[in-house]
């Protein structure tokens, strides 16, 4: 018996205990093996015209032997004779494929696409086999040899029979374990179940492109016997027949041009375990020192789970066809995770066990690429199929949100333009670029009011109010909707008419536009702001000027309020902005009420410090219960206006969405009024 090449005794046992997380992908490594050989054989043929092929015969077999537990992998490549058994199975981490691939660097054109590389991936057999003998006949020779090995101590090497040239690798599975204290024991049985064999070829195997053929058996009916009578029943049997497993053709592989979409369709569906076509399908390929294919898909619907933290985002990874990893996450950005599909990369670098990469330069400059293509398919989406965009807005369009809150806003470049919200004046979801673009001039901020449900913010006062006044308002009805506007804190508008100045300015450019110049565009940052902040500069300077006045005028009615109140506001004032409402709450800085709502809904909700909106009483002095409370503060009636104020306050509370702090309280003022 020979040993093993190198400390062997000792990689073998790491190899096949360490390198590999999952026993099943064994299989996954003796097809590629096979598939290479098959491929070598093929590109030798076509470099050498006097080797004859029979094209489509080339293929690669499973089989199966239950009762002496054997599976076997065949393939009529290239084969190996005994130093080459020697060389390339003795040795481990020798790849006789990348030795291949490099002495065949310069003839070669796309026609080799060669899997191996590491010159592990055949021990990985011993991880399910407790014997693997090799009969291989080399192409062109008319000897065949064995090579036998336990995995523990060597190998041998001795001739044997083969019918024409190739190699069967024949595997002994090891014994099942029984299941031991709770951990289930390996049943290695189970590779010899068709439905297993099919499984694991379909999923690691799928696209290797040599057809992938076992005996699997069938059922039919038997025909009907010439004397059968009125009452017979149809009879099955089982049969046999020689089924090719894999799809072969990656179609991620061909342009768009040579593909259905119901091709498309198809693939996704089954890929993906979805019933509905996907709303998008995007594939590009690219060449020069990084080579890939991707084929991108945006679903039609979330997933149930897409917001659960077991949701795993990430795309198939290939390499020369073969299943890398189901889900790389490193391919897509969060914001993105909704998105589906493959890449395929013979330059990506694996690690031996090929389930983890080795390094990620490449893998970033793809996940650049599909970032940007998903951006750019999502905004084609946007101009051109609003219906469609709005679909996929309504599903995912909360992860943009989040990318854009959970990055402080440094994805806003990337995604603010992806956004909808619901406009009150125009009654339909706009994009910010056409909210802007709708402004009236002087218009400073974009307007937008939160809440949880869009037909109470449409009837808010201060709602009502600035749309009153000509100014559009965002009604944002999602939790992340506010803390995104905060991340952003402006948005951009490109292309805006340019606003001047001072008049000669402005008329100097009137007038260029008169003489047919194209009027001055310029980029503006427009901030957002709450109608309900306290800061919101809706009224007009005489609006503005009167609430100040009216103000001052009733200070001690203010104050008394105020106090009334006992905490529950920072100050009572007289509005600018109220048009029917008796009074509003308004808050002053960055907290809104809303957002102290959904704070109060989260994780922080029972800790005491949870920040507070500072809350401003507004009143608005055209209405007439600013009288009754005028004549109270008057009659030096301090009972009344406590009374009042708690009304006002708590019925200010009830219009934006919230309960009364003392609901009890509040009834028995109604009743009191009453
Ligand atoms: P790799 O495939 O990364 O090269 P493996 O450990 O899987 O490493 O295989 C080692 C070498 O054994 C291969 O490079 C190849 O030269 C040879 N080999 C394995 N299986 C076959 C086969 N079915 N036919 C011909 N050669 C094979
Ligand atoms: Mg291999």
């Amino acid at each position: 018996m020979r040993a093993f090449k190198t400390e062997s005794k000792k990689l073998l046992d790491l190899m096949i205990n360490s390198i590999y997380t999952n026993k099943e992908i064994f299989l996954r490594e003796l097809i590629s093996n096979a598939s290479d050989a098959v491929d070598k054989l093929n590109f030798k043929s076509l470099s050498d015209a006097s080797m004859e092929l029979a094209d489509g015969d080339l293929a690669i077999r499973i089989s199966v032997d239950e009762g002496v537990r054997t599976l076997t992998v065949s393939d009529n490549g290239i084969g190996m004779n005994a130093d080459e058994l020697e060389r390339n199975l003795g040795t481990i981490a020798h790849s006789g494929s990348e030795e291949f691939k490099s002495e065949n660097a310069e003839s070669q054109g796309s026609e080799v696409d060669i899997i191996g590389q590491f010159g592990v991936g055949f021990y990985s057999a011993f991880m399910v086999a407790k014997h693997v003998r090799v009969v291989s006949r080399a192409f062109g020779s008319e000897e065949a040899n064995a090579w036998d090995s336990d995995g523990l101590e060597g190998y041998t090497i001795e001739p044997a029979e083969r019918a024409g040239h190739g190699t069967d690798v024949i595997l002994t599975l090891r014994d099942d374990e029984s299941a031991e204290s709770g951990e289930a024991g390996e049943d290695y049985g189970r590779y010899l179940t068709e439905w297993t064999i099919k499984d694991l070829v379909r999923r690691y195997s799928n696209y290797v492109r040599y057809p992938i053929q076992m005996m699997v058996t069938k059922s039919r009916q038997k025909p009907k016997p010439e004397d059968a009578g009125d009452d017979y029943t149809p009879e099955w049997e089982d049969y046999k027949e020689l089924e090719t497993l894999n799809s072969m053709t990656p179609i991620w592989k061909k342009r768009a041009a040579d593909v259905s979409q119901e091709d498309y369709d198809e693939f996704y569906k089954s890929s993906f375990h979805d019933f509905e076509a996907p709303l998008r399908t995007a594939s590009f390929h690219a060449e020069g020192a990084l080579e890939y294919d991707a084929l991108l898909f945006i679903p039609g619907r979330a997933p149930f789970d897409l917001y659960s933290k077991d949701y795993e985002k990430g795309l198939a990874l290939y390499s020369s066809n073969v299943l890398i990893m189901e889900k790389c996450a490193d391919l897509l950005p969060d914001y993105y995770n909704f998105v589906r599909g493959v890449v395929d990369s013979q330059d990506v670098s694996l690690n031996i066990s090929r389930e983890t990469l080795q390094q990620n330069r490449q893998l970033r400059a793809i996940a650049r690429r599909v970032e940007k293509k998903v951006t750019s398919e999502l905004e084609d989406m946007r101009d051109n199929d609003r219906e469609a965009y709005e679909t996929f807005f309504d599903n995912f369009g909360r992860g943009l949100k989040y990318g854009i809150y959970s990055s402080y806003g440094m994805k806003a470049d990337e995604l603010a333009d992806l956004l909808l919200f619901w406009s009150a004046r125009e009654q339909k979801m706009v994009t910010l670029a056409e909210y802007a673009a709708a402004m009236p001039e002087g218009q400073q901020a974009i307007y937008y009011a939160a809440g949880d449900s869009r037909e109470r913010l449409a009837k808010m006062p201060v709602v009502t109010g600035a749309l009153s006044r000509g100014y559009d308002v965002l009604l944002l009805t999602a939790d992340v909707d506010e803390f995104t506007f905060q991340a952003m804190r402006e948005y951009v508008a490109r292309d805006m008419p340019k606003v001047y100045e001072d008049d000669a300015a402005r008329a100097a450019a009137e007038q260029a536009v008169a003489d047919g110049a194209e009027p001055e565009l310029e980029d503006r940052r427009i901030e957002f702001k709450n109608v309900a902040a306290g800061d919101v500069d809706l009224a007009t300077d005489e609006e503005k000027e009167d609430a100040q006045r009216a103000t001052k005028d009733n200070e001690a009615l203010c104050d008394a309020m105020c106090a009334s109140l006992d905490g529950k506001v920072e100050k009572v004032a007289v509005s600018a902005r109220l048009t029917d409402a008796p009074a509003c709450i308004t808050t002053e800085g960055p907290l809104s009420l809303e957002m102290e709502k959904v704070l109060a809904r989260g994780p922080e909700a029972a800790s005491d410090d949870l920040p507070k909106s500072r809350r401003v009483l507004e009143l608005n002095a055209k209405h007439p219960v600013f009288e009754k409370l005028v004549a109270a503060q008057e009659a030096g009636d301090t009972d009344k206006i406590g009374l009042y104020a708690g009304l006002l306050y708590d019925q200010a509370l009830l219009v934006e969405g919230m309960l009364p702090e003392d609901p009890v309280a509040f009834a028995a003022r109604v009743c009191e009024l009453m």
